[in-house]
C-alpha cells in the first residue's frame, strides 16, 4: 500500500533522508527505528504528504497514487491522504474538546465542516465515533475534556479518531514515548491488535528496540537519513544495533 523510492529530503546541508526506499504491503505491522535524528520523522511526514521530499528522481505513493504534490492539493490527493492516519507522540487531540468531538472530527473531509463546527454531527458520525472509542476501549470517557484525560486515553483516543477516518493505514510516530510503561503496552497491543484483527497496516517509530522486535515482524532502521537495515526482527542481533545506534548503544540500553 506505500511505496517510497529513492526519496531524499535535505534542509539546508542536512540530508535527512538520503536516497530512501521502502516497500509496505498491505497488512503489514513495521517498526521504524533508528537514532534521534535519523530522518524517521521526516519520513512518516513525507509519507503523509505534509512534507515535501526534495525534486528529482524520489517517488512516494500511497494506495497506488502519488501523494506528494507541488502546489495545490488535488481532490484525488486528498483522497489518498485521508486513508492515512497520523499519531504524534503528543497525542494531538484539541485539549478543551471533549474525547468524543476530537474522535468524531476524523470525519471531516468525509462530511462537509461547518456540520462538524457546530457539533451536528449526522447520525452516522455519532455511531461511528462511538464505536471507534468502544474498539479503542475508552467509550466510558467520552464526554470528557481531552486535557482531562491520561496520556494513554489519549493516545488511544487519536487511534479511534484515526478510525473514524476511515484510515486503513496507520503511521505512528513515537505513540508511547511519552506513556507509562503499562499504558504504553497497551497502546502497543491495540495497534497490534488493529493490525491483526481489523487489518490496518502499521508504520510505528519507537525508540525501545524491545518493543520493536516483541510487536513487529518486520523492523526498517535509518541512520542518518540512509536506510540500513530492512528485515526480520530476529535478525536483530547485538552486532546489528551497534551498527545502527553506535558503540554507545550497550550503555543506553
Ligand atoms: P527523533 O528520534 O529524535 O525523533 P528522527 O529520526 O525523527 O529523530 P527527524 O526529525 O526526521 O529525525 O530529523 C532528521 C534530521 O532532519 C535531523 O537532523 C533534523 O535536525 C532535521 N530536520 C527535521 N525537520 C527539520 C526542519 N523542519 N528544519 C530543519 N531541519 C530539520
Ligand atoms: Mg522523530
Amino acid at each position: 500500500v506505500l511505496t517510497v523510492r529513492n526519496a531524499s529530503k535535505s534542509f539546508g546541508a542536512r540530508k535527512a533522508l538520503d536516497g530512501v526506499s521502502l516497500n509496505v504491503s498491505r497488512g503489514e505491522m513495521i517498526a521504524l527505528i533508528g537514532p534521534s535524528g535519523s530522518g524517521k520523522s521526516t519520513l512518516l511526514r513525507s509519507i503523509t504528504g505534509l512534507q515535501t521530499i526534495d525534486a528529482g528522481p524520489g517517488v512516494i505513493e500511497a494506495f497506488g497514487q502519488p501523494v506528494q504534490s507541488a502546489g495545490k492539493v488535488s481532490k484525488k490527493v486528498r483522497d489518498v491522504r485521508i486513508r492515512i492516519g497520523f499519531i504524534f507522540q503528543q497525542f494531538n487531540l484539541v485539549g478543551r474538546l471533549t474525547l468524543f468531538s476530537n474522535v468524531a472530527l476524523g470525519s471531516l473531509g468525509r462530511i462537509p465542516v461547518v456540520r462538524g463546527l457546530f457539533g451536528l454531527w449526522p447520525k452516522e458520525t455519532k455511531q461511528a465515533a462511538m464505536a471507534a472509542l468502544a474498539r479503542v476501549g475508552v467509550a466510558d470517557y467520552a464526554g470528557q475534556r481531552a486535557n482531562t484525560l491520561s496520556g494513554g486515553q489519549q493516545q488511544r483516543g487519536a487511534i479511534a479518531r484515526a478510525l473514524v477516518q476511515k484510515a486503513k493505514v496507520i503511521l505512528a510516530d513515537e505513540p508511547v514515548a511519552s506513556l507509562d510503561p503499562v499504558s504504553a503496552r497497551k497502546v502497543m497491543e491495540l495497534l497490534s491488535d488493529l493490525n491483526a484483527s481489523d487489518g490496518l497496516t502499521v508504520v510505528v517509530t519507537l525508540h525501545q528496540v524491545d518493543y520493536a522486535t516483541r510487536y513487529c515482524k518486520r523492523v526498517v532502521a535509518l541512520k542518518a537519513g540512509k536506510l540500513v537495515y530492512d528485515g526480520p526482527a530476529s535478525g536483530l542481533d547485538r552486532a546489528r544495533l551497534i551498527d545502527i545506534y553506535g558503540p554507545e548503544f550497550e550503555d543506553v540500553f
